[in-house]
């Protein structure tokens, strides 16, 4: 199976990829986290990715495409694949349809104004990637360490103001055009983002039938 869940940035595709990747048994392929571990490592890649990256824009397809084909060529995506923040513009959509078909692309909707608020408040672990949020998903620990790992928190740096805005209108202009996309391709499962985590999931879940 494959599954697209797409989204503006800050509806929770991540959150929602971590949880049903397991539910599904298919790996999350997330373009974004894997353009941040080639910067974490240093490559050449990485540091031909920074400075877009940390302004909001977007890699070219090119390299998206090489490292979508890279992922999917491994033994644990031969069942299907979980895309989160894949594809992003009409040419990657197409790209993708020539390797495998898609069988459902859910499109997390939350209204711009909780956006920004959500993005805000966003941290990761430094060591597990575990997703938190400061109001609506915190971690348990005291010291503000991570629940399951002990890492620690960090806020991505494409999360400031500046960055988000112009993300904001990189969706708007090259990755909202996908929803008409999928539309016609009937393929397209719309589902309200907001709410909590697992209430967010289980609407997945039923608009998948999974
Ligand atoms: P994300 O974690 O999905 O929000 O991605 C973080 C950043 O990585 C984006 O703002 C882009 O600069 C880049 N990126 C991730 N996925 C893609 C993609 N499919 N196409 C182009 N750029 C991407």
């Amino acid at each position: 199976m494959n599954v697209i869940l797409l989204g503006a940035p800050g509806v929770g595709k991540g959150t929602q990829a971590k949880v049903l990747e397991r539910t599904l048994g298919i790996p999350q392929v997330s373009t974004g986290d894997m353009l941040r571990a080639a910067r974490a490592s240093g490559s050449p890649l990485g540091q031909r990715v920074q400075a877009v990256m940390d302004a909001g824009g977007l890699v070219s397809d090119d390299i998206i495409l090489d490292l979508v084909r890279e992922r999917l060529s491994r033994e644990d995506a031969r069942g299907g694949a979980l895309f989160d923040g894949f594809p992003r513009t009409l040419p990657q959509a197409a790209a993708l349809a020539a390797v495998v078909s898609v069988d459902h692309v859910v499109s997390l909707e939350v209204p711009e104004s909780d956006i920004v608020e959500r993005i805000a408040g966003r941290r990761s672990c430094g060591s597990c990637a575990a997703p938190f949020h400061v109001r609506f998903s915190p971690t348990s620990r005291a010291d503000g360490r991570c629940d399951k790992c002990g890492g620690e928190l960090v806020q991505r740096a494409d999360d400031d103001e500046a960055a988000v805005t112009n993300r904001l209108s990189v969706y708007k202009a090259q990755t909202a055009p996908l929803i008409e996309y999928y539309a016609a391709r009937n393929v397209l499962r719309r589902v309200d983002g907001v709410g909590a985590p697992a209430e967010v999931t289980a609407r997945i879940r039923q608009t998948m039938g999974v």
